[in-house]
């Protein structure tokens, strides 16, 4: 979305909400006419206030300066009435006189035309095009035998090397093409200053500069210092491990984009709701607008929301009414419910915060601050949830998470007539890797067979942790060959690399057990789990389909 786009969704917003005042002006009219005529109705007095609440909160943010406080002064006469029975016609006649004046301004053409609140709002870019193919990294040592060593080990995580080992070929290099990150040993035998050197000419050259990690024998101080000045990224004393290597690459190169938050607007006045949707969507999220509370229930149930934004008064119910149904529903009690209203008392806002609600926001909002505020509560969601479904040590879905993925890929792929393979992964003699190298190690190695099964399965692909050493892949629109194909270059990937203890290296295998739909119509987990056996009981590090003879 452009600027100008969002400018003139927000622009046309505000006009829609214009050709609406004298229906509202009509029915605040009616209403007072019964006030004045001592017949109004039982919800006259809530309506009344509603109906200017809306005004202030709506005016406010769309930088209606002759409108606001005319509703404002309004809108307390009203919470009066409401509280103490009708303070006498005159006071009323005189915030509605001031209140009608305003409005007929702004519909008869007089219109109150001042910027809305996202004046200044600096547009978010377009978000980065999403990585094609693996990173390339530059990976320049003047060991040519080190050099190969090292990446053959970092493209088994995923990553794309291309090895240097002249520094000013590198540099030429990176003219032709920007790497997403580049490994420099920096000690060149005839010019031990060669590495730092060509590092302050690539970052000199290079805006924004390329993340750079050095490799160096020196440990000390000054070193490192001088590293840091030159501009490098990380600094690695050989020899170096290749997970420590690889977790600074992941990080470094990261532009994987987490997904939206999603974020429900609740809110009875369409332009104003529609107003705050689109200032998130701007900044990337994916929004819902609900206008009518009786649609809540179904609507969190089908969007699935990290967050909702919430109204506080509403015609049939208010919000905090509405927040507790919300925590009625034991799958929404931990959902975050953020209070956006022009609700400026304190003690009301508290007790709506009480019905479970986790903040509250007062309109006007400047759009930076709404933006701000939905993202650090979305996040702590998003990071709640994590917890929920992912094992701890590898960040890999868990047990229970994994198992019922599988099962919605079986009834979907049931449903949808398509293939579906389910692998089952256990390293071999993973226990001699722990009673040899100690658990810490294990647990490395762990992580880096996680990590390569992240990395190089589709988004559409599920992978889960199943349970110590066993690890388990959901693989939708996938026939029995092409999940052999696929495990199996997973399997020759883990093989090659090599890990590091402080004296020794080692590296393991895997086995792996595959079954698929439709071949088998039954339950995919154990006849999987059956066809690991067979890899097993065949020698190990190998990859064994459902029903196929052993080979
Ligand atoms: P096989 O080839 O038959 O699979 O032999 P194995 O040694 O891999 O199988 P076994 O099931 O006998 O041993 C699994 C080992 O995994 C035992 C357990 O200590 C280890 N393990 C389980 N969870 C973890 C963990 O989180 N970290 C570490 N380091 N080890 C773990
Ligand atoms: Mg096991
Ligand atoms: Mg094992």
């Amino acid at each position: 979305m452009t600027k100008a786009t969002l400018k003139d969704r927000i622009a046309k917003l505000r006009d829609t909400f214009i050709a609406r005042l004298p229906a509202q002006m009509e029915q605040i009219e009616a209403i007072y006419q019964r006030l004045l005529a001592g017949r109004e109705m039982p919800t006259d007095p809530e309506e009344l206030h509603r109906l200017f609440h809306g005004l202030k909160g709506s005016s406010a943010s769309f930088g209606m300066t002759e409108l606001n406080p005319a509703a404002k002064c309004a809108e307390e006469e009203a919470r009066q009435i409401l509280q103490q029975g009708n303070p006498g016609p005159a006071q009323l006649e005189r915030e509605l006189g001031r209140l009608i004046a305003a409005l007929y301004h702004i519909v008869h053409g007089n219109d109150d035309r001042s910027e809305p609140m996202s004046s200044g709002y600096e547009l978010l870019e377009e978000p980065a095009n999403r990585r094609k193919g693996p990173p390339l990294v530059y990976l320049c040592d003047d060991d040519p035998v080190q050099a190969e060593h090292l990446a053959t080990q970092i493209s088994c995580f995923g990553y794309r090397i291309d090895t240097f080992i002249n520094t000013s070929v590198l540099i030429e290099a990176i003219y032709r093409q920007r790497p997403a990150a580049i490994i420099l040993d920096i000690v060149f035998p005839d010019n031990p200053d060669e590495g730092l050197h060509t590092l302050t000419i690539i970052q000199e050259r290079n805006s924004p500069e390329i993340p750079t990690i050095l490799l160096s024998g020196r440990t000390d101080f000054a070193a490192r210092l001088r590293a840091v000045q030159a501009g490098s990224a990380a600094y690695y004393v050989k020899p170096v491990k290749v997970q420590d290597l690889v977790d600074t690459l992941d990080h470094l190169t990261s532009t994987v984009q987490p997904a939206p938050f999603r974020i429900l607007v609740v809110d009875d006045e369409p332009e104003i709701s529609q107003y705050h949707a689109l200032i998130l969507e701007d900044a990337g999220m994916d929004t819902l607008v609900v206008n009518r509370p009786e649609e809540i229930i179904e609507r969190i149930s089908q969007f699935n929301p990290d967050l909702v934004l919430m109204d506080m008064y509403m015609p049939a119910c208010n919000g905090k009414d509405l927040a507790l149904v919300i925590r009625q529903i034991p799958a929404f009690v931990s959902l975050p419910i953020v209070y956006l209203s022009s609700e400026t008392d304190e003690a009301r806002q508290f007790s709506a915060l009480r019905a479970g609600a986790d903040g509250f926001l007062t309109k006007p909002i400047e759009p930076d601050r709404l933006i701000a505020d939905v993202t650090v509560r979305a996040e702590r969601m998003r990071t709640l949830r994590g917890l929920m479904l992912r094992d701890s040590l590898t960040g890999l879905y868990n047990h229970t998470t994994i198992m019922q993925m599988l099962s919605s890929a079986s009834e979907a792929a049931a449903r949808n007539n398509r293939t579906l393979s389910f692998a089952m992964i256990d390293i071999d003699h993973f226990k001699s890797v722990n009673d040899r190298y100690g658990h810490p190690v294990g647990d490395q190695v762990l992580l880096a067979l996680a990590r390569i099964l992240q990395q190089r399965l589709r988004k559409s692909d599920a992978v889960g942790r199943y349970g110590g050493e066993e690890f388990s892949l959901v693989l939708p629109d996938t026939n029995d060959e092409q999940a052999r194909r696929i495990v199996d270059s997973l399997r020759e990937g883990f093989a090659t690399v090599r890990f590091f203890t402080d004296t020794e290296s080692f590296s393991c295998t895997f086995s792996a057990g595959i079954s698929t739909f439709p071949d088998l119509p039954g339950n995919l987990g154990a006849a999987a789990d059956q066809a690991l056996y067979q890899a097993k009981k065949a020698g190990r590090n190998r990859v064994v389909c459902t029903g196929e003879v052993c080979h």
